[in-house]
């Protein structure tokens, strides 16, 4: 008698404290029966073969379940979970990957902020003016962006030019048509005949 009741009393103890987190990390806090996610006071670690029908606290029997689901799930066994265990290494390849996505976007806003700022600069001093239309900023930036620093020796040439400044952009697209027609690798972007842009 002693010792059944000691088995029965070891049998159903609490899962710890430990193991709990352990489930909630690996299930990434989320409740497999439904997918939902939620914070760890509001989850429970459940047991998928209940203690009542011989179901134990290995990490296999035990999973994530957000408080409704398992209220609703009672005693009944569930033969099929919603959410399978994510893997893992998976799960940390998928997180890295969103991480170097999300650099990878900042970098690239760093940089065009960067290239704005730079032809911001050099047109407002070449033409001595101090704004530029949006349009042909963005323009601008995207020829940058294609050509590099060519586009700031046109722009100095635009400015040396008698060009009035309404007509400064047509003229930049002009030097950039002859200079990319000179050039084999950047031919393709100005048609032979035709308007620019
Ligand atoms: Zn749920």
């Amino acid at each position: 008698m002693w010792r059944a009741g000691f088995f029965v009393m070891k049998s159903i103890r609490l899962v710890s404290k430990r193991l709990r987190f352990q489930i909630l990390s690996r299930d990434g806090f989320q409740c497999r029966y439904c997918g939902v996610t939620a914070t760890a006071s509001e989850l429970r670690v459940d047991h998928v073969i209940p203690i009542a029908q011989g179901g134990g606290n290995e990490p296999e029997n035990l999973v994530t379940a957000c408080h409704p689901c398992n209220a609703g799930k009672s005693d009944k066994t569930v033969s099929q979970l919603a959410i399978p265990i994510a893997d893992k290494k998976q799960r940390r390849k998928e997180m890295l990957a969103q991480k170097a996505a999300l650099a990878a976007v900042k970098e690239s806003q760093r940089v065009r902020q960067e290239i704005e700022d730079t032809v911001l600069s050099f047109y407002c001093e070449a033409f001595g003016v101090d704004s530029i239309r949006k349009s042909d900023l963005g323009l601008l930036v995207f020829f940058f962006t294609r050509y590099g620093e060519p586009v700031l020796e046109w722009m100095r040439i635009a400015s040396q030019s008698r060009v009035r400044q309404r007509d400064v952009m047509k003229y930049i697209c002009g030097i950039r048509r002859r200079w990319c027609s000179e050039r084999p690798e950047f031919a393709g972007d100005v048609q032979p005949r035709g308007g620019d842009v």
